[in-house]
């Protein structure tokens, strides 16, 4: 049997040991989803809805519990952590919307009826990775469960604590046994299981890039369903006629909230040469001013990275040549601790500006018109999210459409609402989650003709 370690990253004390799950107990759940599925799609829409509310008021009534499992298991501040428990929450909400909305056409035929539904596809895999446990895993499993399907789980191995959680205020919600299974283990054992398993129908996939990729590949031989959100690059573009103090006051919580570790994290900063040294100028105290320290205290703004190895791959971005522009604070003692950095590259081949740091790393580049900077923010193979600092609401619209990006924001760094769709460009993803039509990536089409 093997067990992990569930390790504080801002103490480095083990919170608590697991056992992980094996291939053959995979198998076993797998199955034990595929005959809970009979039941579930034959559920009644009104009654598949009551039990997701159920499970949304079930979220709520524990969300103080979930978000300090997540500062102790990930070292997300409180803040954060009651945001992402909230999440979850309103994302069933939303999701118990689904099973009585999801409405087919009646299409014009000529001797007949013409028909469409949306049927489930059955088992659903979800992976998820470490930075974000709750929200990521909600966004898949709220809306596959409201369309009929059940629902395997893998969270990540560092940060498996929220989603047993959640598994268990499921069942305590009602949902049937076998509905929504949480299986904690290891990627190359429960997730590869996922992608070679024929009855599981569907992969949604969250990670870097690289798995992504294998995981795509992998489903492919079966021909099943994918949706991947994968890594970013993302540009956060200030253009000289924009409101610069606010816009160097809120760049850090759009780089460095999470601690970086933010798939839509604007790590590239893209200024307009002619309010390039004022932008910096009101960069640095802004920088220097958030508060890096105790995921626990109310007031912090940044915690630790998730592990010793991830802050050690951090760190390898910032070589003894890079030229650092300045840095904020981080705290004495235990903890996988990085300053919040901001870095000048030299060229634009620079590591720190083609790769995703997945940490507080920010480089600042300049630019010179519109063309120039839709041409830098797009100088990449990702394209998840971006912000774009304007007072010219043509240009914010023009920059919009010229950014090949999944999720942008004007005069502002959001990127995620429950009800408006999320999801990469290019190597940033497959398929989008979330919005309006969350529930359609979990369903198959299906005509039928009735002749009369
Ligand atoms: P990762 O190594 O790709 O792992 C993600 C998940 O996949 C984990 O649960 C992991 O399990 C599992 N996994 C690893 N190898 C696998 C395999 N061969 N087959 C099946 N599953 C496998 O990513 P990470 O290091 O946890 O997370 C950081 C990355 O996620 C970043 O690149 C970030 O940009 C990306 N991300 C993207 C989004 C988005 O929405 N676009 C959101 C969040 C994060 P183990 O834990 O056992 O390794
Ligand atoms: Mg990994």
């Amino acid at each position: 049997m093997t067990t992990t370690q569930v390790v504080n990253p801002a103490t480095e004390q083990v919170v608590t040991t697991l056992e992980l799950v094996s291939a053959a107990e995979t198998d076993a759940a797998i199955e034990r989803a595929q005959r809970a599925g009979a039941d579930w799609r034959a559920v009644a829409p009104g009654d598949r809805a009551r039990l997701l509310r159920r499970f949304a008021e079930a979220v709520d009534a524990n969300l103080e519990q979930l978000a300090q499992l997540e500062v102790a298991n990930a070292g997300h501040t409180i803040g954060n952590a009651r945001w992402e428990a909230g999440n979850v929450r309103d994302v069933l909400h939303f999701a118990a919307g689904i099973p009585e909305r999801l409405l087919g056409n009646q299409i014009p035929v000529a001797g007949g009826v013409d028909i469409t539904f949306h049927e489930p596809l059955g088992v659903v895999a979800v992976i998820v990775p470490w930075n974000f446990p709750m929200p990521i895993a909600a966004w898949g499993f709220g809306p596959a469960l409201a369309a009929g399907n059940t629902v395997v789980l893998k969270p990540a191995e560092l940060t498996p604590l929220t989603a047993i959680r959640l598994g268990e205020l499921a069942l305590e919600a009602g949902v049937p046994e076998g509905v929504f299974q949480v299986l904690p283990g290891k990627g190359s054992v429960v997730g590869q299981r996922f992608v070679t398993h024929p009855a599981v129908r569907k992969v949604v996939f969250t990670g870097s890039t690289e798995v992504g990729k294998e995981i795509m590949a992998g489903c492919a031989r079966q021909v099943k369903r994918v949706t991947l959100e994968l890594g970013g690059k993302s540009a956060n573009i200030i253009f000289a006629d924009a409101d610069l103090e606010r816009a160097a006051a809120t760049a850090p919580y759009g780089v460095f909230d999470n601690a970086g570790q933010d798939c839509c994290a604007r790590s590239r900063i893209l200024v307009q040469r002619s309010v390039f040294d004022r932008f910096l100028e009101l960069l640095e105290p802004a920088v220097r001013g958030v508060r890096v320290g105790d995921p626990a205290a109310e007031s912090t703004e940044m915690g630790p990275l998730i592990s010793a190895a991830h802050r050690a791959r951090v760190a390898s971005f910032v070589e003894p040549s890079t030229k650092v522009a300045f840095t904020g604070t981080q705290p004495d003692g235990p903890g996988f601790w990085y300053p919040p950095t901001v870095v000048l590259p030299d060229a634009p081949s620079d590591r720190v500006l083609t790769e995703e740091v997945f940490g507080p790393v920010v480089a600042v580049v300049p630019f010179e018109d519109e063309a120039d900077a839709v041409r830098i923010a797009n100088d990449t193979e990702y394209g998840l999210s971006g912000s774009i600092w304007t007072n010219d609401v043509g240009r914010a619209l023009r920059v919009s459409r010229g950014v090949e990006a999944g999720n942008l924001s004007v005069n502002s760094h959001s990127s995620v609402r429950y009800w408006t769709p999320f999801g990469g460009f290019k190597q940033s993803g497959l398929g989008r989650e979330l919005g309006p039509d969350a529930a359609l990536a979990f369903t198959e089409t299906k005509n039928v003709f009735i002749a009369t």
